[in-house]
């Protein structure tokens, strides 16, 4: 099972199999997992892939304080 990962500071996708808590290539952040399937995500165009990415960013943005508690995959969704 693949899981679509979010990064909170650089914004990168990446592609996770099976370990629950992935850490970002880029800058060592832990990740958040998206709620898009892997399937989706093949799906997804460019524009729909930075569509998502901009709004996790602004949830990302206005809840940084409590990101941790705050951010689940139903926030990151929309
Ligand atoms: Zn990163």
């Amino acid at each position: 099972m693949l899981h679509i990962f979010l990064c909170p500071k650089c914004f990168n996708y990446r592609i996770v199999s099976r370990k629950p808590d992935a850490i970002c290539f880029h800058c060592g952040a832990k990740l958040y997992k998206s709620n898009i399937d892997y399937v989706e995500y093949i799906d997804m165009s460019e524009q729909e892939r930075e569509k998502y990415k901009e709004n996790f960013i602004k949830r990302i943005r206005a809840y940084q304080d409590e990101i941790d508690s705050v951010l689940t995959d139903s926030e990151v969704n929309k």
